[in-house]
């Protein structure tokens, strides 16, 4: 194993230790072997009517020893195109040469991926507030301690696939604790433009892997419902890269996004809400630079008249937008974060050339 140096840091040569000793993937009720790939239906519950819930999982256990890896989707039951990442990676990616164990698990929230719906039905309860779980609490936190226990507890990292809640769209971005060492290598290796430096709240599956020393990111990507193909290959060349960081798969190379920022709690980052209630007439798609003062979007009652406009309160990128166009006031709009100095030419470069080219 060697040493890695990402951005003036050192990081050990990590020990993968939590396989057992002939290189075997456990979980309880089963084993997958070095050269072994199972497709197995794990039950983590039951319905009313006594039925298992059973989420699926796929464990490819590469001929040679390396990292355990989750990849993780659907959390949110409506959040899709996290979904199709982890089957693309577990089914359609060439693994002959996998140094590690994948374990992929494509539906956790099963019940609200059924009901097509966030959170779970039983009560609504929130899955991604139910982690690790546990045994004899609520279903929510059985479900949970199933899921952790099996699949997530034996890895050395993760990657947590969401989208934005119905009704919003996200541009591609790492969510990401950036004060532990090691959730900071693998954002950096995932490869995006953007990184949020959050501690995940209790009870998320990124958080608390976190915390258990399970360094995890989650990776945001467009709007639920949907499969959005250009961001589904945007994510596919992230997983990529951490491969490559990780040397899961020694082919591949670690990617460099053109530029990067990291947006950390002392910079400026608000949703910027409706005051007024309307239809609301976006100005510019996810992902785009507004200049302070420029219109975001106009808020419209059924008459045209009377339009309100909002305007940018400081310059930023628009990393979330409202996607269904109506507002009571207080529903959110947009999710502006600033840019440093550097990073906003270069963005004005990529997004406007000839307007960055007069300044
Ligand atoms: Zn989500």
């Amino acid at each position: 194993m060697r040493w890695h140096a990402v951005r003036g840091f050192i990081y050990a040569p990590t020990n993968w230790s939590l396989m057992s000793d002939d290189g075997a993937f456990t979980y309880n009720g089963g084993k997958v072997s070095p050269g072994e790939r199972q497709n197995i239906r794990y039950g983590i519950s039951e319905t009313y009517l006594g039925d298992p819930i059973r989420i699926p999982v796929t464990i490819i256990n590469g001929q040679r020893p390396g990292p355990t890896a989750f990849l993780s989707a659907a959390a949110h039951g409506d959040e899709l195109n996290g979904i199709e990442v982890v089957r693309e990676v577990a089914h359609e990616w060439d693994l002959t040469d996998l140094a590690g164990t994948l374990v992929c698990l494509p539906v956790l929230n099963v019940p609200g991926f059924l009901a097509q719906q966030r959170y779970l039905p039983i009560y609504d309860r929130d899955l991604n507030r139910s982690f690790p779980g546990r045994e004899g609490s609520t279903s929510a936190k059985r479900m949970a301690y199933r899921i952790y226990t099996n699949f997530i507890a034996p890895c050395d990292f993760g990657l947590d696939f969401h989208t934005s809640t119905r009704g919003r769209t996200n541009m591609l971005h790492v969510r990401a604790d950036m004060t532990d060492i090691e959730v900071h290598r693998l954002a950096l290796a995932f490869g995006t433009n953007v990184i949020l430096d959050t501690d995940g709240s209790d009870g998320t599956l990124r958080g608390e892997a976190t915390k258990a020393g399970i360094p995890t990111i989650t990776i945001e990507m467009g709007e639920a419902h949907r499969f959005q193909r250009q961001l589904i290959d945007e994510a596919l060349a992230g997983v990529e890269s951490v491969f490559a960081e990780y040397e899961l798969l020694e082919q591949h190379t670690v990617r460099w996004p053109g530029w990067r920022t990291i947006i950390t709690g002392d910079r400026q980052k608000t949703w910027i809400r409706a005051d007024v209630g309307g239809i609301v007439d976006m100005h510019h798609d996810r992902g785009a630079l507004v200049h302070e003062g420029d219109v975001i979007c106009t808020i419209t009652n059924p008459f045209k008249n009377d339009n309100i406009t909002v305007t940018a309160p400081f310059t930023g990128l628009m990393v979330g937008i409202l996607e269904n166009p109506v507002v009571y006031p207080g529903n959110p709009l947009c999710h502006l974060v600033e840019l440093g100095g550097r990073t906003k030419r270069v963005v004005e470069l990529e997004q406007s050339p000839a307007t960055a080219d007069a300044t």
